[in-house]
Parts: C-alpha cells; structure tokens; sequence
C-alpha cells in the first residue's frame, strides 16, 4: 500500500480523531503495548482503560476541550497516558521539559494558561496557585493523580473532535529567545504516525526499545504512536543506559534514539554484531549523525542506521529508505504525502540540486501555527502554506537532502556565507579531533571570525593549534578557515543531543574584540 493512500484512507474511513484511529487499529486488544522498567506490561486494552480513568480524573477536576493540561513528571506509562486521556477528552496536552525550573515552568504557565497541572510530588506545593488544580505522579505509580484513578472508571465517553482540533502543544526547544508553543492537531500526529508505520514497516512482531524522555517530539510521538498504530510492542526505559540497553537487545527489533545513543553502543565493548542478531532497524534523528559513526555502526554489526529528520512543530518530514540506500550525512527523501523544498533564504525562489538553501516543508503533518503568536506564525510560512523550517540544506541528484546547520548558525564573514557543518567535517578528519562545533563570533574586521570548538581524542592534548590551522588552509577557501581553533573537554548539548551553539557564541563573544 502506499503510504499517502493510508493516511487518504483513514480520513475517509470516517475515522474522526486520533483516539477513533487507535480504536479502529487496536485489532489485538490483548496483545502487550508497554512493558514498563517495573516489569508491569499493558495490554492494548490495559492502555486504553487507563487512560479512560485518567480522562475521568481530569474531567472531575473540570477539564473540558480545548483546555490545556500541562505534564511535568518523570517517565512512565500512566505520564505517558496522560496525552491519550487528553485527546480523548479534547483537552490539549502540554508535556514539560523534566529538567526546568520553577521559574521557567511559570512562562509556560503564563503563555499556556493551563487549566491543570501534573507534577512531581515533591513540586506540587511550589506549583499550586499557579494554574486551577495541581495533581501529582511519581514513576512508581504514586501521587495524588495516580491515587484517583482507583476512584474512577475506566469508560469514558470520548469528546467529539474532529481532526483540525488541537490536541497537543509542544513547546521548541529554543536555544534562543523564549521557547514557542506549536500547536498540533489530530490530523498532524496522526498523519505521521500512519506515514512512518508504512515507511518503517512497522507490525505487531516489532518491539521498540524506548529509552528517550517523553516530554520531547521523539520520544512522545515518534516512538510511541509508530507502535502505538502498528500493534507492536514498547519496553519502557525512564533513560538511556547503555548497559541495559545491550541487555534489551536480544527482545527487541528496533530502537530509535538521538545519535548520542549510537555513539555510546560503538565504543561498548559488550555491543557485537552477536548482540544485534534480533534487531531489523535502528533509526536516529533529532541532532546529526556523523557519516563516521553510520559508518563505524554499519561495519561493526551489518546495521545501516536509517536516519531522518523532523522538529517540534512538523513531526517528521524525509528519512532514509527502510528498503533501499540509506546515505550516510544524509536525512533521506520527503515521506510520502510531505512536500520538500530547498529555496534561497532571501528571495524564496526555488533552488536547483546541490545549491545550500533554506529547507520549506509542507503537507499533513505541518502544525497549524504558535500558539497566540500570529505574528511570528505569519513570518515563518510562505503564502503558498509551506513552513520555514530554518535549517539549511540541499538536495542531491537522487532526492536524498543532507542538512548543513541551522539558518542562524549560519557565519556571514567578510560578506562570504560559511556553512558550519563543512568546516566541521574537515576538522573531523584530524585524527587527533573526536568532535568540533563552528561558530562566528563578532570580529572587528569581518563582521563574523570563524571560530572552532574541538574535543580531543583522549590523550592529545595540547594540540598545535597553528599547524592545525595551517592544514586547513591547504584545503578550504581562505574566508572559510577558521582563525581560532579552542579544544574544550565536551561540547555543551541539550537532552535531546543537539549542541548548544549559541552558549558557545556567548562563551566566545569577545575573543575577537576584547
Ligand atoms: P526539535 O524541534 O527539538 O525536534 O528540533 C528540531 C531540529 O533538530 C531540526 O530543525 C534540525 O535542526 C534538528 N534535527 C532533527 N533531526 C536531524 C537530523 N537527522 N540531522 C540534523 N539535524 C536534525
């Protein structure tokens, strides 16, 4: 079947909203959906009544559609629920970093105006004022939300939305400025998920190893309703440990993670082509995967990790073919159903293969907008409807798009466009290097210097500097090679992997001018 008829055939199916679409799928109630780390296991059935009680819990304390609900708790099944009740419900489902602040939960709540809040215990008391009711849930099943579910059924009269309603707001992770809440709608997970059973090939023999946070795209949705419409199976771990991980992967047959996860299996010693004998995929995304560690992976067990590319507000938009080649520095061709284009960043006008531009995506799974900001909503879509990703990239002759950095990571040095991610594949190269990040950071004269931030492998430090930079020289444009070259122990990233540039360019900004 193709994969743009399978979401066409669910909208005509008269299927009406996300929770319809995961009844009509649940063709094997009693099969195993989650096996959580406490070794309880959910069946199909188990999930969908828990997360009827869970919606009347919330209905109790008068949530209604289109009120928010916003999630900050550790990882487990009932958190993970919570999103299910919510769409059931037609409430919108606001899930929260873990590692935020109480100040920084009280800019969410501001924006958001959440009508409930689900927090850990011990936050509870901070948090209550803040928004209508306050409910808690610890990871071990405890808190006061967990403790009503014993008082509620589970039936529930699910509200009657419709596909365009909002179920979800996501806010971006936004190393700059204030975070922005995407508001998605049914028809946006939805659409996804059923894209990427078909290119996954997802069915009720996979189980996925799900060791990401689930506050975060990747792990809520990604993960999760890909198994969630396919009828197969999830074990449940509440963080990514790469001893256990191992130990999973005799059970499993999948795993998706940020590449961080890759690159902590190729350097264990107990991670073998002999472990890896039940898996059939291995996917990554979120941050970019070096082609050397795809490599190194495909060497080491037989694997080629499919990577793809996606963001808060798009769920996904290209990944590698599950049959066919899988392009190593390469996010893939646009899923079926999602229109891909790379165009100039100042005119919009489309750009032919190979040439680096701004990457614009459109199609079903597109959010509809930031919630209450129509301003910056407008400035990020095109007329035509398409989205303004703000990642460069470009195409190659066969389709497949390879992403060169964020638009403004990007460093304009004497009037001379630098893309970050050439400059760090050739510092890559060095042996002597394990990882590098490139930056611009004020210069008197070029406006931007270009700048790097290396890790050295262990045991090369100090390094030359200079004879580094003389290398360099030998092999990019003169405007492109960097004029400062600092080895730091790590680079500073985010949950989710990504490297945090912008501290980078704060940590730098006078390198040049003081
Ligand atoms: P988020 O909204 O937190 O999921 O972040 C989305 C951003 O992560 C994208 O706009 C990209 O900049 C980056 N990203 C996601 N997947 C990839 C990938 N496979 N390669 C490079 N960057 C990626």
């Amino acid at each position: 079947m193709d994969e743009l008829a399978a979401w066409d055939d669910v909208k005509n199916s008269g299927v009406a909203n996300f929770p319809e679409l995961v009844r009509a799928r649940m063709l094997a109630p009693d099969a195993n959906f989650i096996r959580g780390e406490d070794g309880r296991d959910f069946t199909y059935e188990d999930y969908w009544l828990l997360s009827g009680r869970i919606a009347n819990v919330l209905a109790h304390h008068s949530v209604g559609a289109g009120d928010r609900v916003a999630v900050q708790v550790a990882k487990s099944v009932e958190g993970l629920a919570i999103f299910l009740a919510c769409a059931r419900l037609g409430a919108i489902f606001l899930p929260l970093n873990t590692a935020y602040t109480a100040a920084e939960v009280d800019y969410f709540v501001r924006d958001a105006e959440p009508s409930l809040i689900v927090c850990e215990p011990a936050k509870a008391s901070v948090l209550a004022g803040t928004a209508g009711t306050v409910l808690a849930l610890d990871d071990q099943g405890g808190g006061s939300l967990a403790e009503a579910l014993h008082s509620q059924p589970s039936a529930f009269a699910d509200a009657k939305t419709g596909w365009d309603d909002g179920v979800a707001l996501l806010y971006t992770s936004g190393t700059t400025g204030k975070s922005k809440g995407a508001l998605l709608t049914h028809s946006n997970l939805a659409s996804n998920a059923v894209t990427l059973v078909e290119a996954w090939d997802f069915g009720p023999r996979d189980t996925l190893i799900h060791a990401l946070p689930i506050y975060h795209t990747h792990g809520l949705f990604t993960a999760t309703n890909t198994v969630l419409l396919s009828g197969s199976s999830l074990l449940f771990r509440r963080k990514f440990d790469v001893d256990e991980v191992i130990s999973l992967l005799p059970q499993a047959t999948s795993l998706m993670g940020v590449p961080t996860f890759y690159t902590r299996l190729l350097s264990h010693k107990g991670f073998t082509r002999d472990s890896v004998k039940h898996m059939r995929l291995f996917i990554s995304g979120s941050a970019p995967l070096l082609a050397e560690t795809h490599r190194g992976f495909e060497e080491k067990t037989g694997h080629a990790i499919l990577e793809r590319f996606g963001m808060t507000e798009t769920s996904m938009n290209t990944s590698n073919p599950y049959r066919g080649e899988r392009l190593a520095g390469t996010v893939g061709l646009p899923l079926p159903g999602i229109e891909v284009r790379v165009t100039d960043p100042a005119t919009g006008a489309l750009l032919p293969p190979g040439d680096v531009g701004m990457i614009e995506v459109r199609g079903p799974n597109v959010f509809t907008g930031y919630w209450r900001n129509p301003e910056k909503t407008a400035a990020e879509f095109r007329p035509d409807g398409f989205f303004i990703t703000g990642d460069l990239g470009s195409f190659d002759g066969k389709g497949y798009l390879t992403i060169s950095g964020r638009g403004k990571d990007l460093v304009i040095t004497g009037g001379f466009n630098v893309y970050p991610k050439e400059i760090e594949m050739e510092i890559d190269q060095f042996p002597e290097v394990e990882e590098s990040a490139v930056i611009g950071v004020p210069h008197a004269d070029f406006g931007e210097g270009v700048t790097a931030v290396v890790v050295l492998k262990a045991g090369q430090s100090p390094f030359d500097e200079s004879g580094m930079i003389a290398e360099l020289q030998k092999r990019l444009a003169k405007f492109k090679v960097p004029k400062r070259i600092i080895s730091v122990p790590e680079l500073p990233r985010n949950a989710m992997g990504k490297v945090q540039k912008s501290l980078l360019r704060q940590t730098y900004a006078g390198l040049y001018t003081s």
